[in-house]
């Protein structure tokens, strides 16, 4: 490949842009970059285009020269989130205009996308991505076979149910875009230097042994600095791993080959993605480029590639290659004539989760990554680069970051087994279909919930969050004859959508029993634990023993870092249970926070979590212990030690479904007796065991935030609905008061949004319409049983007068895969907006 040759030949780059020239390291500089690939330049330009022109990318070998070099060049723009497809747009548009920037030829063209569907499932997936396309504003429109074929002649048609055109996607000469990309970086002032490979990461240690990066080492020298910026991409992970930091990100093969010419290939096709076969197929030079997605990837460690790997390729085995191979000739016949002249097996680094990992870590201060691209890593890089940028300038993130906070993993998932096991279906996971609720096949049973045998029993349908499994639904063959204890998906009804009707109906008008046990539970001990919380939490924390309180966590910005309860245990001592997702993310941030005699402990893995909830619920518990459980004794939001049966445990009196009930809190070795317990005192109640499927209905009916999902770091409380957790006044403030106090009109409202039609499901990303103008966008759903519709919970976005006139209006259309149905937006949860009978 021509120009992939120059981009290996020094002298003909260095007539570009002789990186080179910038000599040794520097000793100091105000931030470190390590790796020199597109993320690792993009986050240079962009910190610098912020006033960070004290900048050093550090690069082993050259720049490019690690996954960058090799990458097939897609620009696709409409991703999974509305987040990543503003990403990709900008990125598109920031290659479009970097020749003009650099004075570098990138390569870049503008043919556009073409996903086919073989199946009509996946017909409706790709009118998902076609509403995501349309709400920002990006042309595409659907095609039958017979226009598809029309737009590229190539392909075979026959068997395709039809396919979605992303007109003005783009290609682009990915080695050479990185390569402008730093020397626009250096042209305002960031020094790139070559050959120079850091080789740790200098530290200090605060009172309480919260560590900070101060510098690098590298093998020509030491750098100081306030900021590192890992974008190492698959080699991140061991690089974080020097300071103590746990990344999950593990390399894996990727293939493409590309053809000599082929008749009929010429520039204008447009890039085709055949999900269902696992291919795509993209011009180059008169021929053809096939690349391959195949489910069954082959993970690589990472020790396995060699220190000196520069524009380094594996040797490809072609027989694994070969399946997707055959694919791709079925639906480009021309391939079955074409002579290949290259085939590349090269790595790029996955993710558990197939989402990038971002931001800074939790266990070193100023320490950030950039990495773990999914092979997305072109598509992504000027975006990604843009919000590092900004994040680390403004201390806090300024999109919506969650499912690629790199604090979303628990240590447990960044072991080198696990990812690697995992790595085996993450290539696959890019072009499978993306159902709802998809479930891992690999790597599963990391983290079980104590219970997890005796859930199983119950028949227990597990899924995993942050490692855990835990019972998203009960199959109840005894009930409902021939159903399965396994998801089966689709964009419908999934196959559970009767048995958690049926766990709705019994939280709702009887007793359901919930394990939460996966929940994140940390405490704050000692004389400075009150000045702790009242710090970090934004509510008012000096509240008598035995009080909970629900409140938030903020960031420098007054975004929502996570939301939770805080009980107060006794003086000196205090409880917060949030999400398990926030679990790295809520124990470094109140390590970090925390006053000199302040204990920060995370006691999430001995405390199980038992939920009791629904009108019943009461009656449940009093057979079982001798405490007064009336709403004068233990009213809502109270916390008291209890016994219940033989267990002593902590009842909370709160609740995520809107019913009476309390949350059990026992040490994991009294929690099977206590469920054994509640079980046998349930049974003639009609006690049912009911999962996180059956929860999110009732919490979507109710209007209560899904944190990660219905808001993030970027909102404020007020644009979250938190508004009842801040106390502004509160004596000496919270971290991101001042913030708040600043801040400026709301970017959007978060407000409880209700299908009127009783046969569409809401799941997140779908768009908010106005008289056909796009308000807003759907953040989380789930189906409403009691309500008899989907209901979820929307983001109104734009001008405040504009927003509340949409809500006074109340009638509003949603988009869904294409399709547009009547719902309805209100100020206030659509069940219970008066909350008696949580209070009952
Ligand atoms: C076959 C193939 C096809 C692909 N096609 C596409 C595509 O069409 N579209 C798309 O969006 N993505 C694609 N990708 C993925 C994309 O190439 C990557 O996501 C992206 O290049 C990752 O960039 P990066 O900067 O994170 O990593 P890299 O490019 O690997 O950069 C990391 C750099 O860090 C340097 N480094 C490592 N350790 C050190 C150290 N200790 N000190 C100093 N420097 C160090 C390395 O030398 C390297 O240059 C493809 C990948 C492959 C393998």
């Amino acid at each position: 490949m021509e120009s992939e040759e120059r981009l290996r030949d020094a002298s003909y780059r260095a007539s570009q842009f002789d990186p080179e020239a910038a000599g040794d390291p520097p000793a100091r500089a105000r931030a470190v970059v390590v790796g020199g690939g597109i993320i690792g330049a993009s986050v240079a330009l962009h910190l610098a285009r912020l006033g960070w022109t004290d900048t050093v990318v550090l690069e082993r070998s050259r720049v490019a020269s690690g996954t960058t070099w090799h990458a097939a060049g897609l620009m696709t723009r409409a991703r999974g989130t509305h987040m990543q497809t503003e990403m990709a747009s900008y990125s598109r548009d920031f290659y479009r205009d970097l020749a003009t920037l650099s004075g570098i030829d990138v390569g870049y063209y503008a043919n556009g996308s073409l996903s086919v569907a073989r199946t009509l499932e996946r017909l409706t997936e790709l009118r998902y991505a076609l509403t995501l396309a349309r709400h920002h504003g990006l042309p595409a429109r659907e095609l039958s076979p017979d226009e598809i074929a029309g737009v590229s002649p190539l392909l075979r048609v026959e068997d395709l149910e039809g396919g979605v055109l992303f007109e003005e996607d783009a290609t682009v000469n990915p080695g050479w875009a990185a390569f402008a990309t730093a020397k626009a970086a250096h042209d305002l002032g960031v020094r790139l230097v070559e050959g120079v490979r850091v080789t740790g990461l200098a530290l200090s240690r605060g009172p309480a042994g919260v560590a900070r990066v101060t510098g690098v080492h590298t093998d020509r020298g030491d750098v100081e600095c306030d900021v590192v910026v890992l974008a190492a991409g698959l080699w991140t992970r061991d690089l974080a791993l020097l300071a103590g930091a746990r990344v999950p990100l593990h390399p894996a093969e990727h293939y493409w080959a590309q053809t000599e010419p082929v008749d009929g290939a010429d520039r204008d096709l447009p890039i085709v993605r055949d999900l269902d076969g696992s291919i795509y197929v993209r011009h180059y030079r008169g021929g053809l480029i096939v690349g391959a997605f195949e489910p069954d990837g082959r993970p690589r460690t990472a020790a396995s590639i060699p220190e000196d790997f520069s524009f380094g390729e594996f040797a490809p085995d072609l027989e694994h290659f070969g399946r997707p191979l055959a694919r791709a000739r079925e639906r480009v016949p021309a391939l079955e004539r074409a002579r290949f002249a290259h085939y590349l097996c090269a790595p790029e680094s996955f993710t558990p989760d197939g989402n990038f990992v971002l931001g800074e870590t939790g266990e070193v201060a100023g320490l950030f990554v950039a990495a773990g691209m999914n092979s997305q890593g072109i598509i992504l890089g000027p975006g990604v680069g843009r919000a590092l940028a900004a994040w680390i300038d403004e201390g806090a993130p300024t999109v919506d970051a969650a499912d690629v906070d790199v604090r979303r993993f628990s240590p447990a998932q960044t072991s080198a087994g696990y990812l690697f096991e995992r790595t085996r279906e993450s290539l696959g996971r890019l072009y499978a279909m993306h159902w709802p609720f998809l479930q891992p096949g690999t790597a599963r049973g990391l983290r079980r919930v104590p219970l997890y045998g005796r859930l199983a029993a119950a028949g227990a349908v597990f899924g995993e969050a942050s490692g855990w499994e835990r019972a998203d639904w009960y199959a109840r063959p005894d009930e409902r004859p021939g159903e399965r204890p396994e998801y089966e998906y689709s964009y419908g009804r999934q196959n559970w959508f009767a048995a958690v009707a049926e766990e709705h109906r019994a939280a709702r008008q009887g007793v359901a029993l919930f394990d939460l046990s996966s929940f994140t539970k940390i405490r704050v001990d000692g004389p400075d634990a009150l000045r702790t919380v009242q710090r970090v939490f934004t509510a008012d924390l000096d509240r008598p023993p035995g009080r909970v309180t629900y409140t938030s966590m903020l960031n420098a910005r007054g975004g929502v870092e996570l939301d939770g309860t805080v009980s107060r245990l006794d003086e000196q001592a205090f409880l917060l249970v949030t999400s398990s997702t926030a679990q790295a993310r809520a124990f470094h941030w109140l390590r970090r926070l925390a006053d000199p005699s302040a204990v920060v402990s995370d006691v999430t893995s001995g405390l199980g979590v038992l939920s009791v909830t629904g009108p019943r619920s009461r009656e449940l518990l009093a057979g079982l212990t001798d405490a007064d459980l009336s709403d004068q004794a233990f009213p809502f939001a109270r916390a008291r030690r209890i016994d219940v049966g033989w267990a002593t445990v902590l009842a909370l009196r709160v609740g995520f479904t809107g019913e009476l009930g309390w949350e059990l809190y026992a040490p994991v070795e009294s929690l099977p007796v206590l469920y054994d317990q509640l079980v046998e005192a349930g049974a003639p109640l009609g006690l049912r065991h009911a999962g996180y499927r059956a929860l999110d209905g009732l919490r979507a009916e109710k209007g209560y935030l899904h944190w990660g999902a219905d808001a993030g770091p970027a909102d404020t409380p007020f644009e979250a609905g938190l508004a009842a957790t801040v106390a502004m006044d509160k004596p000496g403030g919270f971290v991101g008061r001042e913030a708040l106090a600043a801040a400026g009109p709301h970017r959007r409202r978060l407000v409880p949004i209700l299908l009127a039609d009783p046969g569409p499901q809401l799941y997140h990303g779908e768009s908010v319409l106005r008289d056909g103008r796009v308000v807003g966008r759907v953040m989380s759903g789930a189906y409403g049983h009691t309500l008899g519709s989907a209901v979820g919970l929307a983001a109104l976005e734009g001008d405040p007068a504009e927003v509340e006139e949409v809500l006074a209006a109340g009638d509003v259309e949603v988009e869904i895969a294409a399709r547009r149905w009547p719902a309805r937006v209100a100020a206030r949860p659509f069940y219970d907006p008066e909350g008696h009978r949580l209070r009952s």
